[in-house]
């Protein structure tokens, strides 16, 4: 985690100095300042713990975290990493929270690991009720660059096979398309997923009476498969924020509140 508790007040392990004793939010135990060169400086819980802050954190996270934060510092935002929002269910924190010249509060939700669709709905009924606005950047997964190829000066992935919480993603920003993140890179693209068609191949079989039939022979839209289009990359410096707002809508398994929704566009 990148944010603890020191002599009552928060502090990110970016400015946080060795020496004192830091401490939890969650748990209130002491957790380790850890400034190494090549992970991004955070605090690690001291073993044993049974925290669920302490577990489930992967380094790409905590430095997707950083970079959104830095980019929007630099752009003179207010910014807290991990903010706490007491009316979120499960986990608490926000990724990071912006808060925009003019007060509204917009949360980044990096989601570096598969979310279930019910938690996800939770939680962005929470962040619309809250009257925040929000924004989810699922992770790039390394399969799309060996699955994929360059297109239109982007990149384009013909057979793409979209987790549940991105086809939710997706439907959430509606025309603005779903940014995602590539860690490896820590660039942005913006994505896109359309429909796939798979051609049926034709094939033909003799009935009793001699007659030909004949079957396929054409293209349908295939269930699992997904066109993904990939516009970028980005560096997050480059990128700006825009919030609409959204109605609620409802489809086979999927329902998106009405919400106040965050767009990066390009400077
Ligand atoms: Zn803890």
């Amino acid at each position: 985690m990148l944010v603890a508790d020191c002599e009552g007040k928060r502090i990110d392990a970016f400015t946080a100095q060795k020496g004192p004793t830091y401490s939890c939010p969650e748990c209130r135990g002491e957790v380790v300042l850890k400034k190494g060169r090549k992970v991004v400086h955070h605090f690690a819980h001291k073993p044993p713990t049974t925290c669920t802050w302490a577990t489930g954190e992967t380094r790409a996270h905590m430095e997707a975290k950083a970079i959104v934060a830095d980019a929007l510092k630099t752009r003179g935002l207010r910014v807290e990493l991990e903010y706490v929002v007491n009316t979120l269910p499960g986990d608490r924190r926000a990724d990071v929270m912006a808060w925009s010249p003019n007060g509204q509060l917009i949360a980044f939700e990096l989601q570096h690991t598969p979310i279930g669709i019910d938690e996800i709905e939770r939680r962005a009924s929470s962040y619309a009720s809250a009257n925040i606005a929000q924004i989810w950047i699922p992770f790039l997964s390394p399969k799309v660059w060996d699955e994929g190829y360059p297109h239109n000066g982007g990149w384009f992935v013909q057979r793409y096979t979209p987790r549940s919480f991105e086809r939710w993603v997706h439907g959430l920003n509606g025309k603005n398309g779903m940014w995602m993140y590539d860690p490896k890179e820590q660039e942005f693209w913006l994505g896109r997923l359309a429909s796939h068609q798979q051609y049926i191949n034709e094939t033909s079989w003799f009935s009793e009476g001699g007659e030909e039939n004949f079957a396929g022979g054409y293209y349908k839209y295939s269930k699992r498969f997904r066109e993904l289009t990939l516009n970028g990359p980005h560096k997050a410096t480059d990128l700006r924020i825009a919030v609409s707002t959204r109605k609620a809508f409802s489809t086979a398994g999927y329902n998106w509140p009405a919400a106040r929704i965050a767009n990066l566009t390009l400077a």
